[in-house]
């Protein structure tokens, strides 16, 4: 089997409301072009290939201009998981003529591994919509004709089989995912849940064929192509069919998946696991937390933290309700402190304490208030010389990336899992300066990450 060839744009393949093709890419060609439907998934599918090997960038969005990074592969990381499937799909369309104009050999549509995606109430489900129209768009591609689909990652709970979804020891739909107020997931049949999505015919590649390997795997596509199905879920119920299931995606030019898939593919180019891979640059200046997640894990982490004796300042959403500049406060605090250590200042509270807030000020004013002080304190902080900063929450890592104007972050070294640390440049560190960041959504990491994290950067 020959490796994928570099997939060209078509033409006109512009995107929409663009006036022209990309420029190429003058560094090295890309192997791994990846388009995420949401950040922190982006970031965990960028963390899975720097420790299969890969040099990994993630972008915020679709690049405007070329690729400035030499680099494996890329992470568009899009926020399109419960988006208008038009807009979906307009976005998708727009990262993947992005990524084919940097030479991405293969194309990676990366989503939830609770397969996030509904086909009734008021939001309908994405991956079905945006994988017709990738798969249209490449239609003309070497291997084109075909793609899979799963959300597998089997070491984080997450296994198929026979073409049915578990969350750790039980099915997609009595997980709790059934009452997700956003992408509820009733029916744990993906072939099912995929093929209400699409109009391509979804099939499936079952345990027996993957756990034969990559020449079973083949033969299954074979059969199911020539009976004019494009699609196949694939069971995987260990890491281990994971890895088998990779050499046989070598010539697709799109794969489908949740972050575990990618595990097996950096071999297909060559490429094996090392240390250079995470390799970031040196790491300086002064340390920071700034949290605003308020999940278990988070709230553990500031009390582990505050135990440790290092200092901590707590935010009051309700003064900031009050109009008093409490990020100014905050940066105030903090300026002394920095030279002895990392600092943290939080806005993480038990239920009871966020619920009360929640009633004074609404869900979504308090959720805005707090993240917009705190993404002002983290711009401050990087302002005041700080150069390694740990940020909690996924919400909170948005607004703080955006008060950051971060376009592009080089991903580095595992903290926990799925969440590594990163170098990203920012016009807050001054003329050319870049700083580390490791952004944490809620429930990651081990109690001491607080602290832990600043002694894994070299
Ligand atoms: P997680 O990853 O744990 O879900 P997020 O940052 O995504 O964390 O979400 C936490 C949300 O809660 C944010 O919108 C944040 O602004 C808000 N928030 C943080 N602290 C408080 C608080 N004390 N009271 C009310 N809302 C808060």
């Amino acid at each position: 089997m020959t490796a994928a060839a570099p997939c060209r744009p078509k033409q006109g393949a512009v995107p929409s409301g663009g006036s022209a093709a990309y420029e190429v890419a003058s560094v090295g060609a890309l192997l791994l072009g990846c388009i995420a439907d949401d950040f922190t998934g982006a970031t965990d599918l960028a963390n899975n290939l720097v420790r299969a090997g890969m040099r990994v960038a993630q972008t915020i969005g679709v690049p405007e201009g070329p690729l400035d990074a030499d680099v494996d592969a890329v992470v568009v990381a899009l926020k399109s998981r419960t988006i208008a499937p038009a807009d979906a799909i307009e976005q998708s369309l727009e990262a993947l003529t992005w990524l084919q104009a940097q030479g991405a050999r293969q194309i990676y549509f990366k989503y939830c591994s609770t397969f996030d995606s509904t086909f009734s109430g008021p939001v309908r489900g994405n991956i079905g919509p945006v994988t017709e129209a990738l798969m249209d768009a490449l239609a003309d591609a070497p291997g084109g004709d075909f793609t899979i689909a799963t959300p597998a990652f089997p070491d984080n709970g997450r296994t198929v089989f026979k073409g049915h979804l578990f969350v750790g020891e039980v099915l997609l739909n009595e997980s709790g995912m059934q009452n997700h107020p956003l992408t509820p997931m009733s029916d744990p049949n993906l072939v099912r849940v995929l093929q209400a999505q699409m109009t391509r015919k979804v099939g499936l590649i079952d345990h027996r064929a993957v756990a034969q390997g990559e020449a079973a795997i083949r033969a299954r596509m074979e059969e199911l192509k020539s009976q004019g199905i494009q699609v196949a879920i694939v069971d995987a119920v260990s890491n281990d069919d994971l890895l088998r299931l990779g050499p046989a995606l070598k010539g697709i030019a799109l794969v489908t998946a949740g972050s575990g898939v990618a595990i097996g593919l950096p071999a297909n180019f060559g490429i094996a696991p090392s240390m250079q891979a995470s390799a970031l640059p040196a790491a300086r200046g002064l340390q920071a937390v700034v949290s605003g997640s308020c999940s278990l894990a988070t709230q553990r982490q500031v009390h582990h933290f505050m135990q440790s004796g290092r200092p901590a300042l707590g935010i009051d959403p309700l003064r900031i309700a009050a109009g008093v500049d409490v990020a100014a406060e905050a940066l105030d605090w903090a300026q002394p402190l920095l030279a002895d250590g990392p600092v943290l200042v939080y806005s993480t509270a038990d239920p009871g304490a966020v619920k009360s807030v929640q009633g004074q000020l609404g869900v979504e004013d308090a959720g805005a208030m707090v993240e917009r002080a705190l993404s002002r304190i983290a711009r401050g902080l990087v302002e005041r010389g700080v150069r390694q900063l740990v940020v909690a929450g996924g919400e909170t890592s948005g607004a703080c990336v955006q008060a950051l104007e971060i376009a592009q972050m080089r991903i580095g070294p595992q903290i926990d899992p799925g969440v590594p640390w990163c170098h990203a440049l920012s016009p807050a560190c001054g003329s050319g300066g870049g700083l580390h960041l490791t952004l944490k959504s809620g429930n990651f990491g081990t109690d001491d990450f607080f602290s832990k994290a600043f002694t894994l950067l070299p």
